[in-house]
């Protein structure tokens, strides 16, 4: 490395060379590039604060300015997830305050604000696109609390400290609760049932501390298989009792890191600043970047389901409780479920992974969409990426071969890589003056990598990349001009996840699994046989599971609802009376759920649960269409690139699916996806 190089001429971040160079990107790089670009951003953003006139013209220089910021943050943020070695984790963590300080004086600044007001008023009202940009931005001012003053600017800023800081402390209790949990267990048959993996890392972690036979942790692979596959009634017992009172005042570690205290003051100063935003309560604030109307709405969507699907839940209650032959506690339900599973279906992640090899996997599914939406996918030679493995391909239109815009792909598991599996985009689409640029997204999974076979995936894993895959062609079929509404970016969040859980659907689908599958050494697609039990399992125990997420979600929902913030008492009081009217299985006096539940309490999901229901009503009743005229007619396929992809968040998300669909989702079809359309006779 050239010791005397200049940390800003010679800054690869600060190069506008097409593609990243992610390979010449190093740590020293990062803070000098963000500084300097933040920098001229801020200038840019005086300057705009003073412009007389606000028009088109000045709110595509705002969109410049979001993009450049994005356009070198953006590789340093992607190559902290999937090559996130020491030195340049170190760098992102120094430069990350750098972006939180410059995105809160964005959405504080009040000359910002007053000029978006008046670029409101000024809009020619067939201007829809950018009618849209202006509304979501001044609503996120507003969110932000730009539009207080005073004593109550003072408080909002307050109580949004104070709120992060509890949600983070929130997370922490318990990821420590968790970690302070082991099981040491020196007879090999009290572990009877667990899978190899799991109890040779228990052997392992034994040694090291120098213990004799297995020490077991309280990790969520670990409490998955021993509450599907542990015998011993007992240990599950055990485990079922850690997990649910992690971080209470309850269980093995009562009161050492107490979610408790924190829930209230969580709700009540959610309440506080919902109020002082205007709105009644924080239920309702968090419907206002949402897709649903209304409270009213959300809740009477989630008891209709519940309503509909409890009886299904008990069907499966009642059969799993006949095939166990006694009464069923709620720690043998997952166990009695999986036995009856592999009974019913005797299908096996190892029966179908040399099924599916990845690139047979991918070439089918590139052949899928291409044909629904006239595309070309090609690869391309990669140059520059952060790993060898890395492949680049280019997206185009089948009938003139235009560029559409890029994907970078990176499919296997390695250390210094993010686990899960996820889309984020490289470039977001612009059509602006001064700005052209297509987009690229990368997907990213955790498959395992290729050794003297291909890489083979469970169907889960095949599950996943559709999904991932839905969410690309979101990003990568947008025809909209403008970066903040282009592909997913500015799509409401209860319906971000339609274009992915649509896809999905094509992964069970018998012709779609025939050119998908092929084994990897005889080449054999999945005979049929398969794919019709593989199928048979899809519905299986979706009662339960349903009504589980109603619990989460009714609960989560009611919670923020209130005309006043509710105490820790009441909190387990409506627990309590949700489980009573949606659950089947009703747990155990000591059960302290919400002190778990980080979704809400740490993550960004309070009163945002019901949107994974939400999203998949619109998933379902989206793939009904073709259903009806066939799942790859071209017509439907067009009709759902035009009205729903290609917008983006351009437009709301329910006139989208109007567009689309004809008319507003319904719930039928995924009443029918979920088996819960046939009557219930157990
Ligand atoms: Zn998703």
């Amino acid at each position: 490395m050239n010791a005397s190089a200049d940390p800003i001429t010679d800054n690869p971040l600060l190069a506008d060379t097409g593609l990243p160079r992610f390979d010449r990107i190093r740590p020293e790089h990062v803070e000098p590039a963000l500084r300097r670009t933040l920098e001229a951003q801020r200038a840019a953003i005086a300057e705009a604060e003073r412009v007389e006139r606000p028009g088109i013209d000045w709110l595509a220089r705002l969109e410049r300015i979001h993009d450049e910021v994005r356009r070198v943050w953006g590789p340093v943020s992607h190559l902290n997830s999937v090559a996130s070695t020491p030195p340049l984790r170190d760098a992102y963590n120094a430069a990350l305050p750098l972006i939180t300080e410059f995105n809160t004086e964005l959405g504080q600044n009040k000359a910002l604000y007053a000029r978006f007001l008046e670029l409101e008023r000024s809009l020619p009202p067939d201007r829809a696109v950018e009618r849209e940009l202006v509304a979501q931005t001044l609503r996120d001012f507003r969110l932000g609390g730009v539009a207080l003053d005073g004593r109550d600017r003072e408080r909002f800023r307050e109580i949004m400290q104070r709120l992060a800081a509890l949600q983070a402390k929130f997370e922490q209790n318990l990821m420590d609760a968790t970690d302070a949990f082991e099981h040491h267990e020196t007879r090999a048959d009290a572990l009877a049932g667990l899978p190899e993996q799991i109890l040779s890392r228990a052997r392992a972690r034994a040694a090291e501390k120098g213990v004799e036979g297995f020490v077991l942790t309280l990790d969520p692979p670990t409490y998955l298989a021993v509450m599907n596959h542990a015998e011993a009634p007992a240990l599950r017992e055990r485990y079922y009792e850690a997990w649910v009172t992690r971080a209470s005042d309850r269980g093995p570690f009562a009161g050492k890191w107490d979610n408790g205290p924190l829930i209230g003051e969580i709700l009540a100063l959610r309440h506080e600043s919902a109020r002082l935003l205007g709105f009644r309560n924080y239920a309702e604030l968090s419907l206002a970047t949402k897709m649903a109307g209304s409270p009213d709405e959300v809740v009477a969507f989630l008891r209709d389901l519940a309503r509909r699907s409890k009886r299904y839940a008990e069907r499966d209650l009642a059969e799993l409780t006949a095939h166990a032959g006694r009464k069923l506690e709620p720690w043998d339900v997952a166990y009695y479920s999986e036995r009856l599973r592999e009974q019913r279906f005797a299908l096996s992640d190892d029966e179908l992974r040399p099924y599916f090899p990845l690139p047979k996997v991918l070439a089918g599914l590139f052949a899928l969409v291409e044909r629904l939406f006239g595309i070309t996918i090609a690869e391309r030679p990669a140059e520059g990426t952060w790993h060898p493995t890395v492949a680049y391909y280019e997206i185009r239109r089948r009938d003139d071969g235009a560029l559409i815009g890029g994907l970078y792909t990176d499919f296997y598991a390695r250390p210094q890589k993010r686990g899960g599996a996820w889309m984020d985009t490289c470039f977001d689409r612009a059509r602006l003056p001064a700005l052209a640029r297509d987009p690229v997204a990368y997907l990213v999974c955790n498959f395992n990598p290729p050794g003297d076979a291909p890489s083979l995936l469970t169907h889960d894993e095949v599950v996943t990349l559709f999904h991932e895959f839905g969410h690309t062609l979101h990003h990568l079929l947008t025809e909209v001009g403008y970066p903040s509404l282009a592909g997913i970016n500015g799509v409401a969040w209860d319906a971000v996840e339609l274009p992915s859980q649509f896809l999905e659907n094509y992964a069970w689908r018998p012709e779609v699994l025939k050119s998908i599958s092929g084994h990897y050494e005889t080449g054999e697609p999945l005979p049929d046989e398969t794919i019709r039990r593989l199928n048979g399992s899809r519905t299986f125990m979706e009662g339960l599971a349903t009504v589980r997420q109603l619990e989460f979600a009714l609960f989560d929902f009611l919670l923020h609802g209130g005309d006043e913030p509710a105490g820790l008492e009441q909190v387990y009081a409506l627990l309590d009376d949700v489980r009573r009217e949606v659950a089947v299985i009703r747990p155990p006096e000591y059960n302290r759920f919400p002190s778990t539940f980080s979704h809400i309490f740490g993550g960004g999901y309070a009163a945002g649960y019901y949107s994974y229901k939400w999203a998949e009503v619109l998933a379902a009743d989206a793939f009904a269409a073709f259903e009806e005229e066939g799942v790859l007619d071209a017509e439907t396929a067009g009709r759902f690139r035009k009205e729903i992809l290609a917008v983006g968040g351009s437009r709301p998300a329910l006139d989208a699916f109007v567009a689309f669909r004809g008319r507003p989702p319904e719930l039928d079809a995924l009443l029918r996806q979920s088996g819960m359309s046939e009557p219930a006779a157990a």
